[in-house]
């Protein structure tokens, strides 16, 4: 968790070209921290007004790099230019960015007006200027009506406003949000990203948001960069991680999969695990002797085994129902193929068989949604999602 410093609260002030405010240019930025390689050689464009998300598990870098475009950390070795000017030597209020952290870091003796005011009045903006700014940036996460409390007397999610409105009341060419909404329950955490991708449309700043939640980076995100190990792994649209993950480390942090592993056989165009034969529908991994087959649990049928129809030869399997769990508009499905490897299954609710537990089914999925990944021991142990449980 990262903590505030008086820095956050004072805009900054080096513009640079109308066309290129906003525009943040990460060029081969490397940070150490002893002998951990916090970040490695780390390349990232990001347009004027783009709403980008640095997405990965916890340790890859994702807040380093954000520190290090914010100012509170210098980065070893590269160059970082915002609006088109290298920022390396500036400190953080002389940047055209401010930061909104997971702790709101409001000062809680100051009422919700004061902590929004704060940086305006260190910068010695005018009263009636100050004035018109705090109710603007107030109004801006509606909260307007508030500005008389203190921060103790405000929900997280109010006092989240609060810190997002101090971020703004300068109009930043970038924002810089570390998890801002990590503090908060699930249900408002949904609110929340709604209202944050409608605000940043609508004010047309250059958002960077750094998160290890993928539904939260998929659901607001023009482009993911998924980190890991202080590089990026992919950089892409929602659909494009998500349909065509780069790499199995992608395919398995952005949304659920289930992997299959074994030689790679039919000249790169299946898998042999002990459980299926997994056939992709083009040849993907000519030339590699292990690999990794992915299939989402929405693409795969389930249905009871019925012994008089033998099973294909690739994309099918039998197994033990070992838990049926309603999500609501779907229905999920544990199946045990055997003591190492079980399969989740997803069925709309409306058209979801009715099985039972301890019931033996047979899983069928067609090959073009099969992903296929060289082996990839390292990235099980950052990017794995963990085993299945209902
Ligand atoms: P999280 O989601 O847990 O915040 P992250 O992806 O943001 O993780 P960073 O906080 O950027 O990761 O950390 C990257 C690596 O650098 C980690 O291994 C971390 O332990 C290390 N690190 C970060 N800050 C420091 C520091 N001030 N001193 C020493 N090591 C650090």
């Amino acid at each position: 968790m990262t903590t505030a410093t008086d820095a956050e609260t004072a805009p900054a002030t080096t513009p640079g070209s109308t066309e290129s405010r906003g525009a943040v240019l990460l060029e081969g930025i490397t940070k150490r921290y002893g002998d951990q390689l916090a970040v490695d050689d780390l390349s990232l464009t990001i347009q004027p007004g783009e709403f980008i998300s640095l997405l990965g598990p916890s340790g890859c870098g994702k807040t380093t790099t954000l520190r290090m475009i914010a100012g509170f950390e210098h980065p070893d070795a590269g160059d970082i230019k915002v609006s088109g000017r290298s920022v390396l030597n500036a400190p953080p209020y002389r940047r055209d960015v401010n930061t909104v952290f997971q702790a709101y870091a409001l000062f809680p003796h100051f009422s919700v007006a004061e902590n929004v005011a704060y940086g305006l009045q260190q910068r010695r903006t005018p009263k009636s200027e100050i004035r018109e700014k705090v109710t603007n940036a107030l109004d801006l996460v509606q909260m307007r009506r508030f500005g008389d409390r203190k921060p103790t007397q405000l929900s997280g999610g109010q006092q989240q406003r609060v810190a997002l409105a101090r971020a703004l009341v300068n109009r930043p060419a970038v924002l810089l949000l570390d998890e801002p909404l990590g503090a908060l329950d699930r249900q408002l955490r949904e609110e929340m990203q709604l209202e944050l991708k409608l605000l940043q449309s609508r004010l047309g700043i250059t958002f960077v948001f750094v998160t290890h939640d993928q539904g939260e980076a998929l659901s607001m995100s023009d482009r993911i960069a998924i980190m890991r190990a202080g590089r990026i792994e992919q950089l892409a649209d929602a659909d494009t991680v998500y349909a065509r993950p780069a790499s199995a480390y992608v395919a398995a942090f952005v949304g659920q999969q289930n992997f299959f592993r074994g030689p790679v056989t039919e000249a790169g165009a299946a898998i042999s695990s002990p459980h299926a034969l997994v056939r992709a529908s083009e040849p993907l991994l000519p030339g590699a002797s292990l690999g990794e087959a992915a299939v989402r649990p929405e693409y795969i049928r389930i249905e009871i085994d019925d012994a008089a129809v033998s099973l294909p030869g690739a994309n099918a399997t039998r197994g033990e129902l070992i838990g049926v769990s309603h999500l609501g508009d779907t229905m999920q499905y544990l199946v045990r193929l055997g003591d190492d490897q079980s399969l989740i299954v997803r069925r709309p609710t409306p058209d979801s068989p009715a099985l039972q537990v301890g019931d033996t089914v047979v899983c069928t999925w067609a090959a073009h949604h099969v992903l296929l990944f060289p082996e990839d021991e390292a990235a099980r142990e950052g990017g794995y999602v963990p085993p299945p449980t209902l």
